[in-house]
């Protein structure tokens, strides 16, 4: 049997599909089987992987990087010394790391590892292991790597680890070897610093043997339920007692680019169909305090899956697992490890965001090193609608509040950084976190203000159907969003991602005169934007929108700013624009707003107002 070579066959075939959809892309795709022993009294494991690595570059590949994420976890590592230089070091690494003993650090060392029999060269440096090849891997070619690794599971510092703040026996995140990837920008052999995710596509096939006592959660549809139990069996169906004081976990994760497991004595279990077919499986350890808000999580996330898969596309997998673990909440292939001690809503915030990343990271696959605001931005904006759903409150327009006021306090700080750093390389967390997840959030409800609502639902459904199982770039979502918006947008990109400019529009002065109203608007900000305006007079609104010359276009359709009359564009080299609206005006105030829905992030709003009064 040549399971390897099938699947092979099979790729090949879904991979004439979609390379009509995006013409000239490419990436690679690995089926990855693994076999690791869990050693529970040492907290080691040893393991064999078998990688099949396909080549669908259209380069000779010489070497393979692979990554060895448990090295960071040790004193001196990387991690520590790059996060002992940030003004704002997480305290979960550095005050951790400090006090690791020997047997409390992770590591993960490959002991051997051979390509199509032949054996390869590798040296370890520090989280990455470099590999030469014994022979090339030409273009359309697979290569088969065979490879024996030991690891130690570190006492938990960040995300992954044993014995986390909560009593959680294993949380497996970045565990196993893991092959870098290769694309269109080449090898992204980057060290574990801190932000991880990016990953080859492919399927795993991974099984566990452990102590009877543990029940495990994780990536993969378990293929021995009958055998394992815990609450996996099909009840109909009678048991297999397994021989022994070990138990072996069978998972299959089909097309996807990580796998994480975790494992507990304690777990509860609770398995729940979702009204959209998915199999939820909530593992938590439970306490009296916790025990509601967990018992109360899946009705929750029914209605989430429901209302996410309509808006924002369908899940693809017919299984998610939210499962306690980590130190605070990481997506991960078909579920999440959070932490589970928690208030109801806060349990539920948690676990929407962290779902919300399979889309926007799990399916959508950028490059968190290169794009972490299109990860945790998109995921942001997309989880703020969703608890708006859940917990109805404001207008969904209103929805981000949280991210503008996280992006002007990133403004004021002085501390921005461009959004196309490497997510590593910010120099604080500070910057980090309101760039990507606030800067990121906001780059998206301010497309809706360019482009329209509607425009931009589409934007995300398309993204989400034309780019799913690939790794879309910032260049790739804008032209969806020029697509659906028939709207040049590069301009938008060029200064929100790439640069720190900020926006600030004002209204100078405004004056009736013999041919009507006259509006004088100036751009006070650096950045370029089209200007929406409502000029109101007792309870008549009028909505004009001015493009900007370099949108080539308009938006034509908005639900929260249905625009009444098209202005003259505004070529974006002029700082002042003059409006003038012919016709009669009433005796009394008129008020002048920019922006009345808010979505530019305007650094500035006291001039967005103006007020003029009609005597007689
Ligand atoms: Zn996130």
């Amino acid at each position: 049997m040549n399971r390897p070579i099938l699947i092979a066959i099979l790729l090949c075939i879904a991979w004439k599909g979609f390379a009509q959809v995006n013409p000239g892309y490419w990436q690679q795709r690995i089926y990855c089987q693994m076999e690791v022993d869990m050693d529970h009294v040492r907290h080691q494991y040893q393991g064999t992987q078998r990688l099949v690595y396909q080549n669908q570059s259209p380069d000779t590949l010489r070497e393979l990087y692979y990554h060895l994420y448990p090295n960071a976890f040790q004193k001196g590592s990387e991690m520590d010394a790059w996060s002992n230089r940030l003004p704002d070091p997480d305290s979960r690494i550095v005050d951790n790391l400090l006090n690791l003993q020997p047997e409390d650090e992770g590591f993960l060392h490959v002991r051997s590892l051979t390509m199509n029999g032949l054996p390869a060269s590798f040296q370890e440096n520090r989280t990455i292991l470099e590999v030469i090849l014994p022979e090339p891997i030409p273009p359309g070619r697979s290569a088969v790597l065979d490879m024996a690794f030991i690891g130690q599971v570190p006492i938990q510092t960040r995300r992954s680890g044993r014995d986390n703040a909560e009593g959680v026996d294993y949380s497996m995140c970045q565990w196993y070897p893991k092959i870098c990837n290769y694309d269109r920008k080449g090898w992204h052999a980057n060290p574990y610093v801190q932000r991880e995710f990016y990953g080859v596509w492919g399927d795993y096939d991974v099984t566990i043997h452990i102590d009877t006592s543990f029940i495990l959660g994780g990536s993969g549809y378990l293929q021995n339920p009958q055998e394992v139990g815990c609450g996996y069996e099909d009840p109909t169906r009678p048991l297999v007692n397994p021989t022994g004081s070990r138990k072996s976990w069978h998972f299959l994760a089909p097309n996807v680019h990580d796998f994480m497991w975790a494992a507990d004595r304690d777990y509860t279990h609770i398995r729940r169909t979702m009204q959209n077919g998915v199999e939820a499986h909530f593992l938590y350890i439970r306490t009296e305090e916790n025990a509601a808000a967990w018992e109360a999580l899946p009705t929750y996330m029914d209605s989430a899956f429901l209302y996410i898969d309509q808006v924002f596309g369908p899940y693809p997998y017919r299984q998610y697992s939210f499962i306690q673990g980590g130190d605070g909440g990481m997506e991960y292939a078909m579920g999440t490890l959070i932490t589970g001690n928690r208030g109801l809503r806060s349990l539920v915030g948690v676990s929407v965001h962290e779902l919300m990343h399979s889309w926007y990271q799990m399916i959508l696959g950028t490059n968190e090193s290169l794009f972490a605001w299109m990860d945790e931005g998109f995921t942001s904006y997309a989880s703020s609608i969703v608890k708006n759903h859940l917990f109805p409150g404001n207008s969904p327009l209103f929805a981000h509040q949280g991210s503008y006021q996280g992006y002007f306090g990133l403004v004021r700080s002085g501390l921005e950084e461009p959004l196309t750093t490497h997510a590593d390389h910010f120099l604080s967390n500070f910057s980090y976190g309101n760039s990507a997840y606030s800067k990121g959030a906001v780059f998206l409800h301010q497309l809706s203000y360019i482009i329209g609502q509607e425009a931009l639902d589409r934007t995300l459904l398309d993204y989400y159907h034309k780019w799913q199982f690939k790794h879309p770039t910032v260049e790739d979502f804008i032209r969806i969003a020029e697509h659906q918006s028939d709207q040049e947008l590069d301009w938008y990109q060029e200064y929100w991602v790439n640069t720190t400019r900020s926006i600030d529009y004002g209204v100078d002065t405004a004056f009736l005169s013999g041919d009507g109203l006259h509006i004088l608007l100036r751009q006070v900000g650096h950045m370029p934007m089209p200007v929406d305006l409502a000029i109101q007079q007792d309870d008549q609104v009028l909505r004009i929108t001015i493009p900007l010359d370099i949108q080539r276009g308009q938006k034509t359709m908005d639900k929260y700013f249905t625009t009444d009359r098209i202005a003259d564009d505004w070529p974006w080299t002029y700082d002042r624009y003059e409006l003038v609206l012919p016709g009669q005006w009433e005796n009394g105030e008129i008020l002048i707003s920019i922006d009345p829905t808010q979505r530019m992030a305007d650094v500035n709003r006291d001039n967005n107002l103006y007020t003029i009064q009609i005597t007689p």
